[in-house]
């Protein structure tokens, strides 16, 4: 089992499959970044599937596919294959424009819970924040996902002055299908425009949802990041990543690895450990994986703490999310 200095015992990897992305969401990919990884430094499947080994064999028991946009991978379909063999459960986060395309490939793959982002239920706020128009085809392919039996989370970051007022329209619509939406507080990434202004907070985000409706408060997992909510009466739940306003930092659990290979030890790391140069020169990547969660920061990549209105992002060292792999 991968331990860090705190005791908290790391189990559960994300990958990112690609820096790819066919939206350009303004929190997500920089203005200026318009170039993309070339295709020799990203990861093929067989050193996914070789990376992904050790990490299984080093304790890790869930593994989450993300990007950039996973989906757009042409190997998509052979690299959650690949992954489906190991004693894990598996998962991924797409943007969902492609999901009817793998529906037969995630069931082979044994996947039963999908996370899909989805900021706004306007078509128009829609395109504002992706830059795609395809509100209808992302609708139609997250109504697909709960039909056919999938367990559906969708990823909401809230931003003050520009989705906050859809809140209870999202919590509405948990009322009759088995959604579980999670409200996810607006993060500070590189050159993302973030500022706390910004900030849609978790209590502000209880404070509207209580406007409308009574709720409980759900039991959290060990290791959960996500405080969770029942409106009575619905089929679906709430839920609020709070990073922000509330870190969750003392039960984390989490390890990344970039497309290109690097490993961080938190999203907000700056540190990042070369696995896949080092897989590449037929070097033991374990003490690599090792000293990577060994040196994990109490919280927050030691990039911030305490009152998050006091952040100054320009001094966060890191890269844009897209670069990272949500
Ligand atoms: N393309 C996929 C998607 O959109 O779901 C996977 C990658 S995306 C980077 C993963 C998640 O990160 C999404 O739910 C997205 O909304 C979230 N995200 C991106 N930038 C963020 C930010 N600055 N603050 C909070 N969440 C962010
Ligand atoms: Fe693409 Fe997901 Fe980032 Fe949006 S949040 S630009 S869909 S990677």
């Amino acid at each position: 089992m991968l331990k860090d200095n705190f005791g908290r015992a790391h189990d559960y990897l994300r990958i990112s499959l690609t820096d790819v992305c066919n939206f350009r969401c303004q929190y997500c990919i920089p203005d200026e970044n318009t170039s993309f990884m070339p295709s020799s430094r990203l990861m093929t499947v067989d050193e996914i599937d070789a990376i992904a080994r050790e990490f299984v064999k080093l304790g890790v028991n869930k593994i989450r596919l993300t990007g950039g946009e996973p989906l757009v991978r042409k190997d998509f379909a052979e690299i959650v294959l690949a992954l489906s063999k190991f004693p894990v459960e598996l998962t991924l986060t797409t943007n969902g424009l492609r999901t009817n395309e793998f529906i037969d490939v995630f069931k082979k793959a044994g996947i039963k819970s999908i996370n899909v982002s989805l900021d706004t239920l306007d078509k128009e706020q829609f395109f504002t924040i992706t830059k795609r128009n395809v509100f209808e085809k992302v609708w139609n392919n997250i109504q697909q996902l709960i039909d056919e039996g999938f367990h559906v989370k969708v990823n909401t970051v809230v931003m003050r002055d520009f989705n906050d007022s859809e809140i209870l329209d999202f919590i509405e619509w948990t009322k009759k299908q088995p959604v579980h939406v999670r409200f996810i507080e607006f993060m500070p990434f590189d050159k993302n425009q973030w500022n706390t202004q910004k900030v849609f907070s978790y209590q502000e985000i209880i404070d509207v949802a209580a406007t409308k409706y009574s709720f409980l408060r759900m039991k959290d997992g060990a290791t959960e990041t996500a405080k969770k909510f029942k409106p009575l009466g619905h089929e679906g739940t709430f839920a609020v990543i709070s990073t922000m306003s509330a870190p969750f930092c003392g039960n984390c659990n989490r390890m990344r690895l970039t497309a290109d290979g690097k490993m961080k030890n938190c999203l907000f790391s700056k540190g990042e450990a070369d696995i896949l140069t080092a897989l590449r020169n037929s070097e033991d990547i374990v003490p690599i994986i090792k000293q990577c969660v060994a040196s994990k920061a109490e919280a927050l990549g030691g990039q911030f703490q305490g009152d998050y209105k006091k952040i100054d992002a320009t001094k966060i060292d890191n890269r844009s999310m897209i670069n990272i792999g949500g």
